[in-house]
C-alpha cells in the first residue's frame, strides 16, 4: 500500500521487513493527522511484537554481509542516498509539513540537514582506523580493531522525522550495523519515504527495516530482550529515555541517548543587542519552538533588557502563523495536546507576575496553533524556566552578573545547548566553560552540524550523534594481543 499525500512521491504505508513491503501481522493500522487542519491524511502498518521479532530476524540475516561490504560501495550507497535526497527536497519537505506541520521552509532545511548525514557519513565509512601501540613491557603489540557493533534499533521522535532518522541510520550503515527503525506515530510516513529511498539506493534488503507502531513499549522490550540485538539509539524525551535505558540496562545493551533539552540563551553586559535579537529569534522559533535545541530561557542583563525585550517581542509578533504549506513562518504545533502544555506554562508565568509582550494564547482553529509569544519579566521559579516548553513562547529573564546567569543557565536536570552572546570572545568563552551543556553557540543561535559531535549532558543525553564521534557509537573495539 502506498500514498500519493504529495506530488510525485509515492510513500509506501506498510512495513518495511526485510526488503519487502509488509502489512502488519494482524492487520492493524493506525491513522496520520495533518496538524494544520486536524483532519486524517494516511494510515500506516502497526507494528506488533511480531513484526518487531520478524525485523530483527531481516536484520540478522543481512548482518555478516552488510558488515563484509567494502567500506568504499557501503559510502557509494549513502553518497547515492544523499543525492537522492536532494533531488527529492521539495517532496519531502512537503511531506514532513503535512505531517508534522513546520513550515515549510523549516522543512526544506531539514531535509537538507537530513541529507547531510548520508554524504558525512559516506566520507566517514572509508576511515574507520584502529590501532597499534607496543605493550610497556615491550614485549607484544596491542592491536586495537573497530567492529560493526550488530543489530540497532533506532527510536526517533516526531519533531525531525527525517533528520532525527538520517543522523542515526548513516552512522550505523557506515559502520556496517544493520538497524530496525521505530518512528514516532505522528510522523511515521517521513521514515517511510526515506526507506524507500534507501532501497532505490541500494541498500540491501533487510539493511534498514523501518517498523511504524503505536505499541512502542511492547515493541522496544521485545526487541531490546533478542540477543541479537547489540545497540540502542534512541532520540526522544528524558522521560522515555530513562524507561528505555532500564530495559536496555536488563539485556546490558550498549545505548546512546539524545533527550530533552532547556536550553539557555545569556545575553551578557557588552553583546550586541542586534545580534543577540537575531540569534535568540532563530534559536527560539526554528521549527516553532519544536526542538529540543530551542531557546527556552533568556536570560538577559538588567542594561539591555529592555530594549532586547522590545526588538524580539517586534520580531516575534512580525511571524505570520498558518499552515506549513501557505509560506507562513510559523505552523501549527503537532497535536492539540501540545497547544494544552505550551498554555498551561504560559499562563502559570503570567500569574506569577509575567508580562505578556507579545502573543500569550492559542490561534485560531481547526489546525493546533499556539501565537507566537515573548513573555518578560519571567519569574526564575516559573515552571517555564524549568521545564521544556517545545512551542513559540521566549520567556526573558534579567541578570546582574556573568556569574549570577551562568549560575541560573545551570540550575536544571538538563544539559543539551546553551547560547551566549558578547562581543569579548575570551569572556564569552569563560562563560561557555562554566555552562553545564554538551554544546554551545557563541554569538549564533544555530549549532547542529552534521560534522559535529551532537549531544548533552546531565540528563539531556549520553553519547553524540554527527562527526566523527557518531560513529564510534555503532562500533566496538576489539583488542587483540599480538606476539610477532
Ligand atoms: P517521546 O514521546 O519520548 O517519543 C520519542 C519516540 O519514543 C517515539 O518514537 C515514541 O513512539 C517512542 N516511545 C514512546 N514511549 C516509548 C516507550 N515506552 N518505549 C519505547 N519507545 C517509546 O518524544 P517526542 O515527543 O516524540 O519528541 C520530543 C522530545 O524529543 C523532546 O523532549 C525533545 O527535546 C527530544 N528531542 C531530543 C533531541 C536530541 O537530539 N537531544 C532531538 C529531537 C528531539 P510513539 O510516537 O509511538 O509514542
Amino acid at each position: 500500500m502506498t500514498t500519493d499525500l504529495v506530488a510525485g512521491l509515492t510513500v509506501p504505508t506498510n512495513l518495511l521487513r526485510g526488503g519487502a513491503w509488509v502489512p502488519a501481522e494482524d492487520g492493524g493500522r493506525f491513522d496520520v493527522v495533518d496538524p494544520a487542519t486536524a483532519q486524517v491524511i494516511a494510515d500506516v502498518a502497526n507494528g506488533t511484537v511480531t513484526d518487531a521479532l520478524a525485523c530483527v530476524d531481516a536484520a540478522h540475516e543481512a548482518a555478516p554481509g552488510w558488515a563484509a561490504t567494502a567500506p568504499r560501495e557501503r559510502a557509494s550507497i549513502l553518497l547515492r542516498a544523499f543525492d537522492l535526497m536532494v533531488e527529492r527536497e521539495r517532496e519531502l519537505a512537503e511531506l514532513i509539513v503535512r505531517e508534522n506541520g513546520k513550515s515549510f521552509e523549516d522543512a526544506l532545511g531539514e531535509v537538507r540537514y537530513a541529507a547531510e548525514f548520508f554524504r558525512w557519513y559516506a566520507e566517514e565509512a572509508v576511515r574507520v582506523s584502529g590501532e597499534v601501540r607496543t605493550a610497556p613491557s615491550g614485549n607484544n603489540r596491542i592491536m586495537v580493531v573497530r567492529q560493526p557493533i550488530g543489530i540497532a534499533l533506532l527510536i526517533t521522535p516526531w519533531n525531525f522525522p527525517a533528520a532525527m532518522a538520517t543522523r542515526k541510520i548513516g552512522p550505523a550503515l557506515a559502520a556496517g550495523c544493520t538497524v530496525i527503525l521505530k518512528p514516532a506515530s505522528e510522523t511515521p510516513l517521513t521514515a517511510l519515504a526515506v526507506g524507500a529511498l534507501l532501497a532505490e539506493a541500494g541498500v540491501p534488503d533487510g539493511v534498514v527495516n523501518v517498523l511504524p507502531s503505536r505499541r512502542s513499549g511492547a515493541v522496544a522490550e521485545a526487541v531490546l530482550a533478542d540477543p541479537r540485538v547489540r545497540k540502542l539509539s534512541f532520540t526522544g524525551s528524558t522521560e522515555v529515555g530513562r524507561t528505555l535505558l532500564k530495559t536496555a540496562a536488563d539485556h546490558v545493551i550498549s545505548s546512546s541517548m539524545e533527550l530533552g533539552g532547556n536550553a539557555p540563551v545569556l545575553v551578557l553586559e557588552d553583546a550586541d543587542v542586534d545580534v543577540a535579537v537575531a540569534g535568540a529569534l532563530l534559536a527560539k522559533m526554528r521549527n516553532g519552538g519544536e526542538a529540543c535545541t530551542a531557546a527556552n530561557r533568556l536570560y538577559v542583563h538588567r542594561s539591555l533588557v529592555a530594549e532586547f525585550t522590545e526588538k524580539l517581542g517586534a520580531a516575534i509578533g512580525a511571524l505570520s502563523v498558518g499552515p506549513g504549506m501557505t509560506g507562513a513562518a510559523v505552523g501549527p504545533l503537532v497535536n492539540a495536546a501540545a497547544v494544552e502544555k505550551v498554555d498551561e506554562l504560559v499562563q502559570e508565568a503570567v500569574a506569577r507576575g509575567a508580562r505578556v509582550v507579545v502573543g500569550g494564547q492559542a490561534g485560531e482553529g481547526p489546525g493546533f496553533y499556539y501565537r507566537p509569544t515573548v513573555l518578560a519579566d519571567v519569574s526564575v521559579d516559573a515552571q517555564i524556566a524549568g521545564e521544556e516548553i517545545f512551542g513559540p513562547v521566549a520567556p526573558v529573564i534579567a541578570f546582574d552578573t556573568d556569574d549570577e546567569a551562568i549560575a541560573l543557565a545551570n540550575d536544571t536536570e538538563y544539559g543539551l545547548v546553551s547560547y551566549v552572546f558578547s562581543q569579548d570572545l575570551a569572556r564569552a568563552l569563560r562563560v561557555s566553560e562554566a555552562l553545564e551543556s554538551g554544546m554551545v553557540g557563541i554569538n549564533r543561535g544555530v549549532v547542529s552540524d552534521p560534522a559535529a559531535p551532537f549531544g548533552g549532558v546531565k540528563q539531556s543525553g549520553i553519547g553524540r550523534e554527527g562527526g566523527h564521534e557518531g560513529l564510534l557509537e555503532y562500533t566496538e573495539s576489539k583488542y587483540i594481543a599480538v606476539d610477532w
